[in-house]
């Protein structure tokens, strides 16, 4: 006899004599509570104080606070998509106690009321973390990489280009001016010539019509010449008042975003053209523990070197308190970031450029920092014995380093001289003492056992963390503009980070 096909009983109107609380739907131990957990349990009084009495009713900055993390948690980065969830998702119901606030309070909300606040809120979150022994703010590895801004990627302005476009203008007037006097000397009337520094657009206006004037009482002008008075006329101050913003917003980078003022155009390590092209974005500084976000921050310069002062300060600011030992690649081995280390009273575990290769023996005898030093006669003693002397002493103006210069007294007829060095002079050698005092006490660090250990963990440690956030949380691109809004986005991604390792 033939079995027959058995359902399990499926009636989907079927109602419930006492309907299921969405608090039971939700198993122990899912990210979720933890979120509901950590988050109940700071202090949000920071927050608070941005939401002003009278008005209508504001949904809770709590609820908001626990949507915001949970939705970034969930690699969830838009309002309109958290709005979503918020009506379909049982998690974010049972968060928000089925309130369902719109993508605009969602979003003022992120932008807003989180712009001066989201500091302290990451600060209590780590202070947390560190009360309930899961992570110690004694050692931070520190390193950096570069985001995307959420800007057009053809959308740069240059530094240099401006500069260069200010200079053709100021030349072109002078030019200009020159050709009037001689034109039109008389219609001119103007024995001084003005200024041609193009920094005020008013004057540069002046400047043309003055030249305009003059030029239309003359009948013996170049048509060409005419076309360019117009030209300038028309173009000249508005593009000086365009250059002398765009300058203002540049503070001294050398490129920016049209679309994203405060993105810098950087090179990326996701370059899926193969090309090498420069994109906008930010550089965003972490200090971890245990793969534990510890500090966050945001800057514009391109390299790692500048940055790490400013997320220092952060690191003070946000906790009170600085680490006792930071552990960070040849990236941030400048002497100026030794020197602020130690005298921050921070033991620095900070490679330099050549540590890898001194380490393993890839230094050639001829490099200098091979070369012996002798301290009482102050100078240095090349592989064929020769001594190189010192010259001379400055200390340099943009840094205040004290470099030191020593130079051979003759290297004619060396045989070793071509692979010594390539100058038509003798061996010079241009050298900071404190650099190699720094570079001594940081090798002799890293060398020794708990050297060894810290630079193997820095790999596991900092490295993966932003592996993590770039593959497995798939932000690779800001979606705020700004610096401002940006720094929110990536506190809020380092407190997701930080719950969802602790939820593991
Ligand atoms: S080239 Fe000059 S500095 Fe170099 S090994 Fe020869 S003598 Fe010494």
């Amino acid at each position: 006899m033939a079995r027959k096909v058995v359902y399990k009983t499926y009636q989907q109107h079927q109602l419930s004599l006492l309907p299921p609380s969405l608090d039971e739907l939700i198993p122990a131990g899912h990210p979720v509570r933890i979120v509901n957990s950590v988050i109940d349990q700071i202090d949000i009084s920071i927050i608070e104080k941005e939401y002003k009495a009278g008005g209508c009713s504001s949904y809770h900055p709590r609820m908001l606070l626990k949507v915001m993390v949970y939705a970034y948690m969930e690699n969830m980065y838009s309002s309109r998509g958290m709005e979503r969830l918020l009506k379909e998702n049982i998690n974010y119901m049972w968060l928000s106690g089925m309130s369902k606030p719109d993508h605009n309070t969602i979003n003022r909300f992120r932008c807003e009321k989180l712009k001066d606040s989201l500091e302290t809120i990451f600060h209590h979150v780590v202070e947390l973390m560190i009360e309930q022994g899961v992570v110690s703010l004694k050692q931070a590895f520190v390193d950096g990489t570069k985001f995307e801004a959420n800007a057009n990627r053809y959308s740069f302005v240059w530094g240099k280009a401006i500069t260069k476009n200010k200079a053709r203008i100021a030349q072109q007037l002078k030019e200009l001016w020159s050709y009037t006097q001689r034109i039109a000397q008389e219609e001119l009337q103007e024995p001084e010539p003005p200024d041609f520094e193009p920094t005020d657009p008013a004057k540069v206006k002046e400047t043309i019509e003055k030249i305009d004037r003059a030029l239309r009482g003359s009948s013996q002008v170049d048509n060409k010449v005419k076309q360019k008075v117009n030209y300038a006329k028309r173009n000249w101050p508005s593009n000086l008042e365009k250059y002398n913003k765009q300058e203002m917003l540049l503070q001294g980078r050398n490129s920016m975003s049209k679309t994203d003022a405060d993105a810098t155009f950087m090179r990326m390590k996701e370059d899926h053209m193969q090309n090498g092209q420069l994109k906008p974005g930010y550089n965003v500084q972490l200090s971890t523990n245990d793969q534990y976000i510890l500090c966050y921050s945001v800057h514009q310069h391109t390299n790692d070197f500048n940055a790490l002062p400013e997320h220092l300060d952060r690191f003070q600011r946000m906790h009170g308190r600085l680490p006792k030992e930071v552990i960070a690649d040849a990236g941030y081995g400048s002497e100026e970031n030794y020197n602020l280390l130690e005298n921050k009273d921070i033991v620095a575990y900070v490679k330099y450029p050549q540590f890898d290769r001194e380490i393993n023996n890839e230094i050639g005898e001829f490099d200098s920092s091979r070369l012996h030093y002798n301290k009482e006669k102050d100078c240095f003693y090349c592989p064929m014995g020769q001594a190189i002397a010192k010259r001379k002493q400055y200390t340099e103006q943009k840094t205040g380093k004290q470099i030191t210069i020593y130079q051979a007294s003759n290297c004619n007829g060396c045989p070793m001289r071509g692979v010594c060095h390539s100058s038509k002079e003798n061996r010079t050698i241009k050298i900071s003492h404190e650099l190699l005092r720094h570079r001594k006490k940081a090798r002799e660090l890293l060398t020794s056992e708990k050297g060894q250990e810290l630079r193997k963990k820095r790999s596991i440690d900092v490295e993966p963390t932003f592996g993590h956030i770039k593959h497995n949380k798939k932000f690779k691109r800001f979606n705020l503009r700004g610096i401002k809004k940006v720094d929110i986005e990536i506190g809020l991604v380092a407190i997701a980070q930080n719950l969802k390792k602790m939820a593991a």
